[in-house]
């Protein structure tokens, strides 16, 4: 007869366990497609997408996200100082719209998706994609005021901008066909100011274009503990898209 009750007990605990696992996966990964759908309004806004989707791809990614991706032990105030870093001082949506008003861009949420070029790994950015396949017909601008930190080719990346907000942000722009005149190392710029052209450099030695569609590749890193961080630049995006001040 114990042995009977015992065996019940279990099982209900079993269920109950089941049933509150289940909720609680169905409930992380809802509100993380539900983000998908919205765009941040404030830094709180962006905070909260941020982490519950990070949470979500650690159900779905198996952990990889989670650990590569966000601080481990930070928690409330430290992840709203570590994400206003990025929100402070931006301004432009990085990719000018066309002036004759035919073209257009568009982007999806591609973080973290799946790449093979040099080896398996994560994707670091978002992809901004053009309607038309012509180099150097749109130009990339600075989505903040901030210091040129770094140029020059890399693999990967193709010619790439990378650019460090005054508030310590780094925003990466890669694959760009080519540089805005005079543009330098150490140069001081505006959120808006035009840094290059769209292009499609890059997967190949210096000069490798034609490896796939023109495009702009926008990354943002974080120095978290000496260790850079990669953040979604689609909740970035999403936000400017709409509140943009370039023109
Ligand atoms: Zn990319």
């Amino acid at each position: 007869m114990k042995k009977r009750m015992f065996a019940y007990r279990l099982y209900i605990i079993g269920l109950l366990g089941c049933i509150l696992f289940f909720s609680l996966l169905n409930g992380v990964l809802y509100f993380g497609l539900q983000c998908k759908r919205e765009r941040p309004k404030s830094i709180e806004d962006f905070c909260n997408m941020n982490i519950s989707e990070n949470i979500a791809a650690s159900f779905c990614k198996g952990m990889k996200g989670w650990k590569r991706n966000i601080a481990k032990t930070m928690i409330g105030e430290e992840y709203f100082s570590m994400y206003e870093t990025i929100w402070k001082g931006i301004e432009c949506f990085p990719v000018a719209k066309d002036e004759k008003g035919i073209e257009t861009f568009a982007f999806d949420n591609s973080w973290l998706a799946e790449r093979t070029y040099g080896g398996k790994r994560q994707h670091e950015g978002c992809d901004i994609m053009s309607s038309i396949n012509e180099r150097g017909y749109f130009q990339i601008v600075s989505v903040s005021d901030g210091t040129v930190e770094k140029m020059g080719w890399l693999d990967k990346g193709g010619y790439r901008v990378g650019i460090r907000s005054d508030a310590g942000a780094y925003f990466y722009y890669a694959h760009l066909y080519g540089y805005a005149k005079n543009l330098q190392i150490g140069d001081k710029v505006k959120a808006g100011q035009i840094i290059g052209t769209m292009g499609d450099s890059g997967y190949g030695s210096e000069g490798t274009v034609g490896k796939f569609p023109v495009h702009l590749h926008f990354g943002v890193y974080l120095d978290i503990d000496g260790e850079e961080q990669s953040v979604n630049p689609y909740w970035i995006l999403k936000y400017l898209e709409s509140n943009s001040s370039a023109r």
